[in-house]
């Protein structure tokens, strides 16, 4: 039998982030992180706003000086008259231990604390400092995640580490000794976070890189050295098609090992770019995994020389955008409709096969196929459109299956 990859889930420490749990097997959870000032409080709203109602279960906020910190006092705030019950990361650096330390609100404020060791502070400074933000989770019982970064390696730990590897016989690559700077550099902080008070389930892990490669060979290891939950994320992905491309491979090949219980995309927006991408792309990942289902699928087969009219092409686009129009609205009415698979085929070769997979589906004519478009429910064949009303009449028999299918689900459920 051809079995596919296993679905074991790596086992980790389940962590309360709010009204979202992170780990213990809970389902992957989806985050995004704001990019507008956050002393700005009505930009920053907007955003958090936009990006939660996209999806993301967890939106987290840089808090880099004072007028931030009483930013997002401002914000959740804010988002509690809207009735936005919005879980909230605070991404520090350098200053944290003051920030929190100068504004108990901003701890309150807060669901957890994302806290890289690289960039606490310097030289013995970054010990004290570090022990304060943590000690602020502990008594405000906050998540932490502890991220470190390739970019702000742990200066002592990388050259003790380098001086280790000059001794070995066959020394690592730097990459490697990078790698397991990364690892190491968690883990340790972990257990110190342990140490000064915190519990281990409140202590999320990531080690962000660049590269897809030490992505997977990084995490691959956290998991096996640790059971903490891990937030999986690549830095810098980049724009466009190549950061959407490394991200999906990096975390989709994790996840399909178990590897990841909370993902983030971190694109580069296009200039005046909806920031919601980074929530799209995270939730596509998921659901192409068959890990979680956020919006009903389209397939469309690519289009061959046996079809040369782009018709099932424009009618699998309108209905994906319908699909897409219609889901806030189908959302609350019929619940389970995010898993609904639609098929839209260009000819006979493929199409009454892929139709019959889908729950409803359709066949359209290739060239010289006679004008008939056979469209299947559940697997069988139930109607056969022709004429020039084929897209209309589909797409009302889309609407048909889904208020018969997931409007019945909603009425055994009252
Ligand atoms: S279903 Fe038909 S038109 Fe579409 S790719 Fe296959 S052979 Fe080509």
């Amino acid at each position: 039998m051809v079995q596919l990859a296993s679905n074991n889930r790596h086992k980790t420490q389940a962590v309360r982030v709010r009204n979202v749990t992170l780990g213990g097997g809970a389902p992957v959870v989806v985050q995004s992180m704001t990019n507008t000032d956050t002393a700005d409080v009505e930009k920053t709203f907007e955003q958090v706003k936009a990006l939660f109602l996209a999806g993301s279960e967890i939106v987290r906020v840089t808090v880099n000086n004072e007028e931030a910190a009483l930013g997002t006092i401002e914000l959740r705030n804010r988002l509690e008259r809207e009735g936005l019950d919005v879980p909230l990361a605070g991404c520090f650096h350098y200053n944290g231990h003051k920030l929190l330390s100068d504004f108990p609100d901003l701890c309150m404020a807060l669901d957890k604390y994302r806290i890289n060791p690289g960039n606490v502070g310097f030289g013995q400074k970054r010990d004290t400092q570090f022990e304060v933000m943590i000690e602020k989770a502990a008594e405000y019982n906050k998540a932490v995640r502890i991220g470190v970064n390739w970019g702000s390696l742990d200066a002592d730990l990388a050259t003790r580490l380098m001086d280790e590897n000059a001794a070995r016989s066959q020394p690592w690559s730097a990459d490697e000794v990078m790698r397991e700077t990364l690892v190491q550099s968690a883990l340790i902080n972990a257990a110190k976070a342990e140490k000064i008070g915190l519990r281990k389930d409140q202590i999320i892990l990531s080690a962000k890189v660049s590269r897809v490669q030490d992505l997977i060979a990084v995490y691959r290891e956290l998991a096996k050295r640790s059971d903490y939950a891990l937030h999986l994320g690549l830095t810098e992905a980049g724009m466009g098609s190549k950061g959407i491309v490394a991200t999906a491979l990096g975390e989709g090949i994790l996840l399909n090992e178990g590897i990841g219980d909370t993902i983030r995309a971190s694109l580069t927006p296009e200039p005046g770019g909806d920031r919601t991408l980074e929530v799209k792309v995270c939730q596509e990942i998921l659901q192409a995994l068959g890990l979680r289902s956020f919006m009903p699928e389209v397939s469309a087969c690519p289009g061959c020389g046996r079809t040369t009219s782009t018709f099932f092409q424009e009618l699998a686009q309108k209905i994906q955008r319908y699909l897409d129009v219609k889901m806030p609205v189908w959302k609350e009415s019929y619940p389970g409709v995010e898993t609904l698979k639609v098929a839209v085929m260009g000819c006979i070769v493929n199409g009454p096969g892929e139709s019959k997979h889908a729950d409803i589906g359709i066949s359209l004519p290739g060239t010289g196929e006679s004008p008939v478009a056979p469209v299947f429910m559940d697997g069988e064949k139930t109607h056969t459109l022709r004429g020039d009303h084929i897209a209309e009449e589909f797409q009302a028999l889309v609407d048909d299956y889904i208020q018969k299918r997931f409007g019945a689900a909603q009425d055994e459920a009252a």
